[in-house]
């Protein structure tokens, strides 16, 4: 494969990058752990600006202890503050997890909606969290941007921007259709375990000689 020196993928590469993702991590899923569609919504509120590995270690014991919405809710504000206060946020994140059960409660029968206008009406739920759960639990193909999406969008050569909206729009026109509906999460575990923020692990990558960053 030739080497690349500028700045924006081509398409066939960008199809090999997507391409050798999906065979390095066949099963891509969410590391945040959860056994019903509302602990996962509860658990991903919980995970903004916070690590997976933070927010499990508090949700392992609040869901065996209160695993539906019912039980959160005979929770009120402090006692949930109480139970999170490792994560950061917490006080936000308890209210925000408070009054979203409230409404799926109310409005929803306490399920979680699967579209977008409702997803992001409900406290704590902005643009990124709603694509996490219109593609995690409703298969949608929508693109995900955290900081991990953002960083290696950037070093593979998807997007120049720092905008984490300008960024989705890209990758929505780059990434072929099929890997749109994995791309996000791949990216995430990818960005997560080998190309990490400080110390990306390029000598042993499986992305090296197609790497914008790496070969720039
Ligand atoms: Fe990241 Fe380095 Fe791999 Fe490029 S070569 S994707 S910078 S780990």
């Amino acid at each position: 494969m030739q080497k690349t020196d500028h700045m924006f993928q081509n398409k066939e590469i960008t199809e090999e990058i997507c391409k050798r993702l999906s065979k390095n991590i066949p099963n891509p899923k969410s590391e945040l752990i959860h056994d019903s569609d509302y602990t996962f919504l509860v658990a991903v509120v919980m995970s903004a600006q916070t690590t997976d590995v933070q927010v499990n270690k508090v949700t392992q014991t609040l869901f065996k202890e209160y695993p539906t919405i019912d039980d959160i809710l005979r929770l009120d504000q402090e006692k949930l503050q109480e139970k999170i206060k490792s994560i950061g946020f917490y006080k936000n994140k308890a209210k925000h997890i408070i009054e979203l059960s409230k409404i799926l409660k109310e409005k929803y029968n306490g399920k979680v909606p699967s579209n977008r206008e409702a997803l992001e009406s409900l406290p704590g739920v902005g643009r990124k969290t709603a694509n996490v759960i219109l593609n995690t639990l409703f298969e949608q193909d929508t693109i995900a941007v955290d900081t991990h999406v953002l960083r290696l969008s950037k070093r593979l050569g998807f997007s120049k921007s720092d905008d984490p909206l300008k960024v989705e729009e890209d990758l929505e026109k780059v990434i072929p259709n099929k890997y749109k509906n994995n791309i996000s999460i791949l990216l995430v575990l990818f960005g997560r375990y080998t190309c990490k923020a400080r110390r990306p692990q390029c000598e042993k990558c499986i992305l090296q000689d197609i790497c914008c960053e790496y070969n720039k």
